[in-house]
This record gives C-alpha cells, sequence and structure tokens, in this order.
C-alpha cells in the first residue's frame, strides 16, 4: 500500500477493530477541538439567513434542523451504534420500549401478521399481543426454538417474525439465522431484540436478521441511569420503515441522555466482558451449590444449546439464571440474605442484581404461562456487575446458606 492509501485506511472508521471503534467513531467535533464530545442540549439550530433555513428545510444543506429530527450528540451516538453492530443506520429513541414499538409499527399496516417467540420482555408481549391486533394487526406467538412452528405461523400477508434471544430470564436461545431464513422465504423480516446477549457477544444483522433493537437502559448504559433504545438496520430498512414514523411520532432520545450513553459506549467492551468473565465463575460455583436445583448459563458446556450457541454468540453474557429449593419462599430467603447483590429488576449494570421473575417482571403473566416459560417460583435471576467476583460468590454463599439444610426438600 501506498502511504497515501495507509492514511485512507486508518482514517476509515470501517478499518477500525471493534474497541477503538468505541472510541473514536462517530465523533462530531466543534469548532473548539474539545477532546471529550460536547453535549449539545439545544432543541434547535439557527441558521444564517433566511435562504440558509430554505436550503435546510428542502434538503439541498443536510445540516440539523430539530432535535425531535436529529441532534449532534445523538448522531454521534448513533454513529458509534452503528460501527459497533455493522449496521448501515441506526435511530435512537427515548427508551427500549420505544425502539421496539416503532421497529415493529413502522412496518406493518391494518390487515398485516407479525409473528412472534412467546418468551418476549413483558411490554414487548403488550405491543405484539395486544396493541397491535386492536389496530387491525393479527400476530400469532411461538415456541421460538421450534423452527416448524415459525414456518407454520407465516401466512401471505406476515410482514414481521420478531423474537428475543437469549430469553429473559430462562436464557434460551434461539437459532436466529435459521429463523432470519424462514422469514425470507415468507418474503417477512425478522428483528431481533439483542438486550440479554449484548452487542459485544452477538450480531444479529451479520446473522441474517433485518433490524436490531436495544434498550440501551441496560449494558450500553451500563451504571443505571438513562433510558434510552435504538434502532440499527441497512439505510434502505431506516428510510423505508423508521425515519419518517420517528420524526412525525416523537420519541426522540434527549440530547443529555445520547451523551451518557456516547461516553459508556467507550468502556463498553471492558464491562461487558468482565461482567462475563464474573458470569461465568459464578455460574460454576452455582452449579456445584447444593441449594442450586437448577443452573442455566449460556456460556456453560451442559447449557441444552450449547452447539448453536457457540455458532452465534461469541460469550456466554452477563446473566445468569437458577433455581433454589422452596419455591417462592425459598427464593426469597436467599434474595433477602444478600447484602452485596441488590434486589431490582434491571440487568447490564455496574452494581450486581437479583430479580424473582415470578412475583416481579413475569407477575401478570398466568401460571400456566409462566410454566410454559419454565419460570418456577423458586427460580432467581442475576445480572453479575462489576464488582470483585471474589464477593459475589461468597455474599451468594453466604444467602444460600440460609436455606438451612443442602439439599432442603422443594414444596
Ligand atoms: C429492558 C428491556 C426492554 C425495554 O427497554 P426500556 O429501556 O426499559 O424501555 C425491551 N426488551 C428487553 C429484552 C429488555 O430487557
Amino acid at each position: 500500500m501506498t502511504d497515501k492509501k495507509a492514511d485512507a485506511a486508518l482514517k476509515d472508521p470501517k478499518n477500525w477493530r471493534e474497541a477503538t471503534r468505541l472510541i473514536h467513531g462517530g465523533t462530531l467535533r466543534s469548532q473548539y477541538g474539545e477532546t471529550s464530545e460536547a453535549l449539545f442540549l439545544t432543541q434547535g439550530f439557527v441558521y444564517e439567513t433566511a435562504e440558509a433555513a430554505e436550503a435546510r428545510f428542502n434538503g439541498q444543506d443536510p445540516g440539523f434542523v430539530y432535535s425531535r429530527y436529529s441532534n449532534p450528540t445523538v448522531a454521534m451516538f448513533e454513529e458509534r451504534m452503528c460501527l459497533l453492530e455493522g449496521a448501515e443506520a441506526g435511530r435512537a429513541t427515548a427508551s427500549g420500549m420505544a425502539a421496539v414499538s416503532a421497529a415493529l409499527l413502522g412496518q406493518v399496516k391494518a390487515g398485516d401478521h407479525v409473528v412472534a417467540a412467546r418468551a418476549l420482555f413483558g411490554s414487548c408481549l403488550y405491543v405484539v399481543e395486544e396493541l397491535l391486533p386492536r389496530f387491525g394487526v393479527a400476530s400469532t406467538l411461538v415456541d421460538g426454538a421450534d423452527l416448524a412452528q415459525w414456518d407454520a405461523a407465516a401466512r401471505p400477508e406476515t410482514k414481521v417474525f420478531f423474537l428475543e434471544s437469549p430469553t429473559n430470564p430462562g436464557l434460551e436461545v434461539y437459532d436466529i439465522k435459521a429463523i432470519s431464513d424462514i422469514a425470507h422465504r415468507h418474503g417477512a423480516r425478522l428483528v431481533v431484540d439483542n438486550v440479554f446477549a449484548s452487542p459485544i457477544f452477538q450480531k444479529p444483522l451479520q446473522l441474517g436478521a433485518d433490524c436490531t433493537v436495544y434498550s440501551t437502559t441496560k449494558h450500553i448504559d451500563g451504571q443505571g441511569r438513562c433510558l434510552g433504545g435504538i434502532i440499527l438496520s441497512s439505510r434502505e430498512f431506516i428510510d423505508t420503515h423508521i425515519h419518517n414514523f420517528l420524526r412525525q411520532t416523537g420519541p426522540a432520545l434527549s440530547p443529555f441522555n445520547a451523551w451518557v450513553m456516547l461516553k459508556s459506549l467507550e468502556t463498553l467492551p471492558l464491562r461487558v466482558n468482565h461482567q462475563a468473565a464474573s458470569a461465568a465463575r459464578i455460574a460454576d460455583t452455582l452449579a456445584e451449590h447444593p441449594n442450586v436445583t437448577r443452573l442455566i448459563y449460556p456460556g456453560r458446556p451442559d447449557h441444552p444449546q450449547a452447539a448453536l450457541i457457540r455458532r452465534q454468540m461469541t460469550g456466554g453474557g452477563t446473566i445468569v439464571t437458577f433455581e433454589v429449593p422452596g419455591g417462592k419462599a425459598g427464593a426469597f430467603a436467599v434474595s433477602n440474605a444478600l447484602s452485596i447483590i441488590k434486589i431490582s429488576n434491571n440487568l447490564g449494570d455496574a452494581k450486581s442484581i437479583i430479580t424473582h421473575p415470578a412475583t416481579t417482571t413475569h407477575q401478570r403473566l398466568t401460571p400456566e404461562a409462566r410454566a410454559k416459560m419454565g419460570i418456577s417460583d423458586g427460580l432467581l435471576r442475576l445480572s453479575v456487575g462489576l464488582e470483585d467476583p471474589d464477593d459475589l460468590i461468597a455474599d451468594l454463599s453466604h444467602a444460600l446458606a440460609a436455606l438451612a439444610q443442602p439439599g432442603l426438600a422443594a414444596e
């Protein structure tokens, strides 16, 4: 390569490795040459002349117009996320649910049909099962692991397949490549909610999905501060289905929250890799514990879908799900005996968090629906944080010992 060519190659963020993209990707510097990305906390933009305003509005001048449509800080966050995901285009939203809602609603009209895996985050399930049908968009829920069910559920009017993998809280994994092939064969597009895997360990677009959505509230903020979401896909998908929907309905991400997320991306690989290494150690420890009756972690060879996980994920993730004896009483006793690990419902945070799905995140489901998803009363979901893993293991061991005799019989 000539010097000039090598220089141009090094200046192109697409040639950078992931950690470098997450530090420098998408940066827009103002006239002050600031080191840290600027926070443009502004609703609008002023124009030198009326002619300049006209050119901005008719698209001849591609600058910013109004922060409901786009904003420099939000644009930096979107571009950095595109570089992380390998997406051509992305649009940030005020929350993960705004991203999910827009990604689904933007693609459908009355008479269309959506197929989704049954194991969905509660609000995602509401959008698919209750909201879409109210506007004449039928939906079918399938067992996401059963490829034949996806195929059988598709109809001529099916526009969208939707899934989360790994699932919450059972950490079941769905074959994104195979499901995207089925979707495409039926003329539908696959949307993947990639929150549980995180963008570090799974890249749905590269596996065949048409659109990835995130709640950036989780690993991407990673420090429990701001809500946010993002939709990532091809430019054509954004232009056709998303751009105008977001612009006119208005679930815009605050520039302040975009700035927090943008700075968080700098440390995302460090945090998520460390959390996953701790999660793997904790999973191995819990698997051996006499008071743990079931242990699920996608990074372990005993996960029922270990071969698929090796194909589509590059790490086991930051969440460990386990079951203790004694049903709800046992799960509550363990949760209440923890000191360092907090009882909450967030995940991906620097602080380790324990959740009892049956009485919190999945409380609204019927006992039968919970049973179908493998959510027993003794099941606990642990989001592993950035504390010293030895302290987390000590905390868990102490809490599990509170269950009195090892091997306590289930109720
Ligand atoms: C949290 C979460 C959402 C919703 O995100 P918000 O930012 O809370 O709106 C959607 N899907 C999954 C899998 C989540 O964990």
